[in-house]
């Protein structure tokens, strides 16, 4: 019976290492996603000209929207 005993509390510890460990990692993860603004690594945005996807970060920032390369943006807002 005493063996029992620790054989159930041992048992209940690895459970609660296994099943705490996931749930802790993830709200991290979600607490950076949401400082960041976007559950995405990198936001996407569409060039109104050619309709490609690209990063915001590499986009040509014209009058009104963001554009794929300084050509499409000349071509359109000329
Ligand atoms: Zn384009």
């Amino acid at each position: 019976m005493k063996y029992l005993v620790l054989i159930a509390v041992i048992a209940v510890v690895i459970w609660l290492i296994r099943a705490g460990r996931p749930p802790i990692a993830s709200q991290s993860n979600e607490s950076r996603a949401t400082k960041s603004g976007a559950s995405n690594p990198q936001e996407m945005a569409i060039c109104p000209t050619c309709g490609v996807h690209f990063p915001v970060t590499d986009g040509i920032q014209g009058r009104a929207a963001l554009y794929c390369s300084d050509s499409h943006r000349s071509s359109t807002e000329a």
